[in-house]
C-alpha cells in the first residue's frame, strides 16, 4: 500500500481481475433468486462522452448491488448497430458500413471498460452480425406467418436523405427526427407490422406497469390515443358512394351544414375526374401534397379548403351538405372524412366563416338562445338538444348513446373506438439492415424464405457511391434468385428492416446468444423474462418502448414467451448538460462544443472519481449540469479514504478479530457505531427506493466525516479500535458498487480475500439505532444511590443486570439480602433489600 491514492495502478489492476475471473458471467441455471439488470444498448456512433456514461454506471451501481445481495445477475450489453450514420460514413467517406461499425463497437468497449462498468460480455451481441438478425429475420416470418406483417401502396413520410421514415421519426414541427430536413409524403410499396390490431391490449396492459414512471406511461397511452365514438355512414348525394366518418360527437350529428375531406383521400381521385371541379381541386390537392402532414394540421396553420364539386348525404336527417377538401383533415385519422359542425367545434367554426357556411346550432346552453349569425366562436359546451328531432329538449351527453343506438337499429351507424397509432411501417430502402426474407415470385406472389434457408445474408461487395436509391437493390446477385416455392426466377426483396425491429427483441436473445438453432430457449426466457430493471433514455418513451412490448406480446400469444410484457420496471436518467460559449446550457453535443470526453478525465483523475462525479451530479431522473471544476470534490473524498486507511493500516490490522460490543463501548464509539447503521441504513434504502445513488453517495460522505471525529491511536480502547475497523469496513463495502476499482483494493489492504462483489451487503442492526443513552436512577430501599448510564430501551433484565452490578450499589448492600427489584424502563431501578 502506498501514501498517495494510486487509482492509475489499481484501476487497470482490477479491470483486469475482474475479466480474469469472470466476475460479471452470468450462470443462468443457477438456482439463486434472479435479476435481469438491463441498460439500454447503444448505437455505436464511435466516441462515447461523460454523459453517455450515465446510464451504465448507474445499471453497474445498480448490478453490483444486486450481486451483493446474493441475486444472480444478468448484466449484458451489446449493439444497436444498423442504421443509417454507417450508410452515410459509406457515401461520404468510403467506408464500408461493417467496417465503421465493428470499428467503433471496439472503441466504445474499451470506453465502457474504461469506467469499470461490468458486463457479461460472453453475451454481447450485434445487431449487424448475421448470427443476430438472422433471428431478427425469423422474427420476421413469424409475424408474416401470423399475417401481422403485410405490403401495401402507402403514403410514407419522405425524407430527401434518409428516405423513408416511421411516423415516430417524424418530428412535431414535420422535420426529420435524424437529419432535420423537412418531410413530405410519397406513395410506396412497404411493409407493415399490424401493431394496430394489439392497440387495445398494448394500452390496458399499461395498468400492469407499475414500475414505470408516469411519465412515460401516459405518453405511451397518448401515443396509442383510444377514443370512443359512432362510425356514421354518409354517403355521396350525387353517387351513392360511401364516405363515413368517425365521430366523437354524435350529439351534434344534427348540426353537421359540410363535410370536410382529406385531399389525398382516395375517394376523391375517383369522383374529381371529368368534372368542371377537377383543375382546380387536383391543383389544389397537389400543393397540400408538399407540405408535411403534421404542419398542414398544426393549430396555428391557416385553415384553407376548396368545394368538390359533390355533397355529402347525412343518414340522420337526410340533408345534403356540401364536401369540401381540406388542409386540416389527415388521412391518416379515422376515416380521413370528419363531419363539421361549425356551431359546436371551432376549427369547423372558423372555416364556415372564411368560406361563408352555414351555421346550425343544435345545443343551446341553459338558458340562453344561440343565434348563429351572433355568435363569436363556437359553443363547445354541454347544454340541451335543439334541431335535432327526435332528442329535442335532451342533454346531449346524456343522449348520446340513444343517438348512436338509433343510427345502428337503422344501419347507418355504430359504436366504434378509433385508435390513434397507426400499423408499424419496418422496410427502409436502405442497405445497412437486416434484409427481409421474402422473395417475389410471379406467380406465387410474396413467398418467405424458409426458415432453413436464413440468414438471408447481406452482400458486402455494394456501390455506395451511385446518386440515389437503395444500394442493395443495384445489387443483381443479391436480387436475381429463385422461388423457394415453384423454383421459377424470382425478385429478392430488396428493402431492410428497420432498425427498430432489431431493437425490439435484443433482450430476449441475451438470454441464449450462442444457441445456433433458435432464437432463443422458451424454457430460459419464462425464467428471465420480464427484465427486472430497464435502463434508459426518456427519448424512447414511445418507440423502442411500445414496439418491444408490442413483439413481446405477440410472441407471448405464439408460445414463445411465458410473460407478456417486457420490462418490469423502468428508469429514465436524465441528461448531463453543459454551459457552450454563448454560456447557455446545452446537451452534449459536437456542434455546441460542450462534449467532455472521459478518457482524459479518467487518465486524470480515475474512473472512481469520474463515476462518483457522475453519480452525484443530481437527483439521477433530472437534467444535471456538468461543471469541470466538480470532479475535484469527489477526487478530494477517495484521496481522504484512501489517506486514512494507509495512516491507520496497522490500527485495522490489529482489531481484525475484535467484534463490537454496544455494551462495552464509551460514549463516542457507541456514536459512531450508531451513524454507521444509520448510514447503513439509509444508503440501502437510497438505492432500492427510486435510484437515489446521489442521496446514498452524500450519506457515505457523513459517515466519513463521523469516522474522522473518532479520534483513535495506538493507545485507543480494544472497542474503540474495532469499531473504528467496523466503520471503515462497512464503508468500503457500501462504497463499492459506486467505486469499485478503490473498494476492491482497500477491502484486500482490510485482510480479505480479493472479490469484493462475494461479499455481503451490510445488513443495520436495529439495536446499534436506539437512540442516545439514558440516565438511570439505581434506589436501594427508594433511596437514591447512583445514576448510571444505559442504552435508551433496554431491556428489564439488562437494566436489573446493570444496576447490581453497579460499584455504588454494591457498597450499599453488603450484608443485605435482595428481595424484590423494580424496574421503570428508562427511569428507575429501585432495589427492596434487608
Ligand atoms: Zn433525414
Ligand atoms: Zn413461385
Amino acid at each position: 500500500m502506498q501514501e498517495k491514492y494510486p487509482f492509475y495502478a489499481i484501476e487497470p489492476k482490477w479491470q483486469q481481475w475482474w475479466d480474469d475471473h469472470h466476475t460479471f458471467a452470468c450462470d443462468t441455471a443457477d438456482a439463486r433468486r434472479k435479476f435481469y439488470c438491463l441498460t439500454m444498448f447503444p448505437y455505436p456512433s464511435g466516441n462515447m462522452h461523460v454523459g453517455h456514461g450515465r446510464n451504465y454506471i448507474m445499471g453497474d451501481v445498480l448490478a453490483r448491488y444486486k450481486k451483493m445481495r446474493g441475486f444472480n445477475v444478468l448484466a449484458p450489453m451489446g449493439w444497436d448497430a444498423f442504421g443509417l450514420p454507417a450508410e452515410n460514413a459509406a457515401k461520404n467517406k468510403g467506408i464500408h458500413p461493417k467496417t465503421y461499425t465493428y470499428g467503433n463497437i471496439a472503441h466504445m468497449k474499451e470506453q465502457i471498460r474504461s469506467w469499470g462498468v461490468g458486463y457479461d460480455w460472453d453475451r454481447e451481441l450485434a445487431t449487424c452480425h448475421p448470427a443476430y438478425y438472422r433471428w431478427t429475420q425469423w422474427v420476421f416470418l413469424k409475424f408474416f406467418e401470423l399475417g401481422l406483417a403485410y405490403q401495401k401502396e402507402a403514403p410514407v413520410n419522405w425524407c430527401e436523405l434518409c428516405t423513408t421514415l416511421a411516423n415516430e421519426e417524424v418530428t412535431p414541427e414535420g422535420t426529420c427526427d435524424r437529419c432535420g430536413r423537412p418531410v413530405t409524403k410519397r406513395n410506396l410499396k412497404q411493409w407493415f407490422f399490424k401493431i394496430t390490431a394489439y392497440a387495445p391490449r398494448l394500452l390496458d396492459d399499461i395498468e400492469q406497469l407499475q414500475g414505470w414512471p408516469d411519465k412515460v406511461r401516459q405518453m405511451q397511452a397518448n401515443w396509442i390515443g383510444r377514443s370512443e365514438g359512432a362510425r356514421v355512414a354518409f354517403t355521396i348525394s350525387e353517387t351513392g358512394d360511401p364516405c363515413p366518418v368517425f365521430t366523437t360527437r354524435p350529439d351534434t350529428i344534427y348540426g353537421v351544414t359540410f363535410m370536410a375531406i382529406a385531399p389525398e383521400h382516395p375517394l376523391l381521385q375517383k369522383l374529381l375526374t371529368g368534372t368542371p371541379h377537377e383543375k382546380a381541386v387536383r391543383a389544389f390537392i397537389e400543393r397540400q401534397a408538399l407540405i408535411p402532414a403534421a404542419e398542414r394540421a398544426a393549430d396555428a396553420t391557416a385553415k384553407e379548403g376548396i368545394f368538390s364539386g359533390f355533397h355529402v348525404t347525412n343518414p340522420y336527417t337526410g340533408d345534403r351538405v356540401p364536401l369540401w377538401v381540406t388542409n386540416y383533415v389527415l388521412m391518416d385519422y379515422g376515416t380521413g372524412a370528419v363531419m363539421a359542425v361549425p356551431a359546436h367545434d371551432q376549427r369547423d367554426f372558423a372555416f364556415a366563416r372564411k368560406y361563408h357556411l352555414p351555421i346550425k346550432v343544435v345545443i343551446q346552453p341553459a338558458g340562453e338562445k344561440l343565434m348563429p349569425a351572433q355568435m363569436d366562436d363556437a359553443f363547445e359546451d354541454d347544454g340541451l338538444l335543439t334541431a335535432s328531432s327526435p332528442f329535442d329538449g335532451r342533454q346531449n351527453r346524456e343522449a348520446l348513446h340513444a343517438m348512436i343506438e338509433l343510427g345502428k337499429q337503422r344501419g347507418f351507424a355504430d359504436f366504434t373506438t378509433n385508435y390513434r397509432i397507426r400499423d408499424w411501417l419496418i422496410s427502409r430502402q436502405r442497405y445497412w439492415g437486416a434484409p427481409i426474407p421474402i422473395v417475389h415470385c410471379p406467380t406465387c406472389g410474396a413467398v418467405p424464405v424458409p426458415e432453413d434457408q436464413l440468414p438471408v445474408l447481406l452482400p458486402d461487395d455494394v456501390d455506395f457511391q451511385s446518386e440515389r436509391g437503395n444500394p442493395l437493390a443495384n445489387h443483381t446477385g443479391f436480387v436475381n434468385t429463385t422461388c423457394p416455392k415453384c423454383g421459377a426466377a424470382a425478385r429478392r426483396e430488396t428493402d431492410t428492416l428497420a432498425q427498430w425491429l432489431c431493437s425490439c427483441w435484443y433482450f430476449l436473445r441475451y438470454v441464449n446468444p450462442r444457441d445456433t438453432t433458435q432464437p432463443f430457449s422458451k424454457d430460459d426466457v419464462a425464467k428471465w423474462l420480464p427484465v427486472d430493471q430497464y435502463i434508459g433514455g426518456v427519448e424512447h418513451a414511445v418507440l423502442h418502448l411500445l414496439y418491444s412490448r408490442f413483439v413481446v406480446k405477440v410472441l407471448h400469444d405464439a408460445g414463445w414467451c411465458a410473460a407478456s410484457e417486457p420490462f418490469a420496471s423502468l428508469f429514465t436518467q436524465g441528461m448531463i448538460c453543459k454551459r457552450a460559449a454563448d454560456g447557455k446550457l446545452y446537451k452534449m453535443s459536437k456542434s455546441k462544443g460542450n462534449v467532455v470526453s472521459p478518457d482524459e478525465l479518467i487518465a486524470n483523475y480515475g474512473a472512481d472519481t469520474l463515476r462518483l462525479y457522475t453519480l452525484f451530479i443530481g437527483p439521477p431522473e433530472m437534467d444535471a449540469e456538468w461543471q469541470d471544476s466538480g470532479i475535484q470534490g469527489p477526487y478530494r473524498f477517495l484521496s481522504r479514504l484512501w489517506r486514512r486507511v494507509w495512516e491507520t493500516r496497522d490500527l485495522l490490522q490489529e482489531s481484525a478479530g475484535t467484534q463490537p460490543l454496544i455494551a462495552q463501548m464509551a460514549r463516542p464509539e457507541r456514536d459512531l457505531y450508531r451513524k454507521l447503521h444509520q448510514t447503513i441504513r439509509a444508503v440501502t434504502d437510497s438505492i432500492e427506493n427510486g435510484f437515489r445513488f446521489n442521496t446514498a453517495i452524500a450519506q457515505a460522505m457523513e459517515l466519513m466525516n463521523a469516522i474522522d471525529d473518532l479520534k483513535i491511536d495506538a493507545g485507543s480502547s480494544p472497542q474503540a479500535k474495532a469499531v473504528y475497523r467496523a466503520a471503515i469496513e462497512n464503508m468500503v463495502l457500501l462504497l463499492s458498487p459506486f467505486v469499485p476499482h478503490v473498494a476492491e483494493e482497500l477491502w484486500g489492504e482490510l485482510g480479505h480475500q480479493p472479490g469484493i462483489l462475494t461479499a455481503t451487503w451490510p445488513e443495520c442492526d436495529p439495536a446499534a439505532l436506539l437512540a442516545d443513552t439514558v440516565e438511570v436512577v439505581l434506589q436501594i430501599n427508594g433511596k437514591v444511590r447512583g445514576k448510571i448510564e444505559l442504552p435508551a430501551g433496554a431491556d428489564k433484565a439488562a437494566m436489573e443486570q446493570a444496576a447490581l452490578a453497579n460499584p455504588q450499589v454494591q457498597k450499599h448492600l453488603a450484608g443485605l439480602t435482595v428481595k424484590k427489584v423494580i424496574v421503570v424502563p428508562d427511569k428507575l431501578v429501585n432495589i427492596a433489600a434487608g
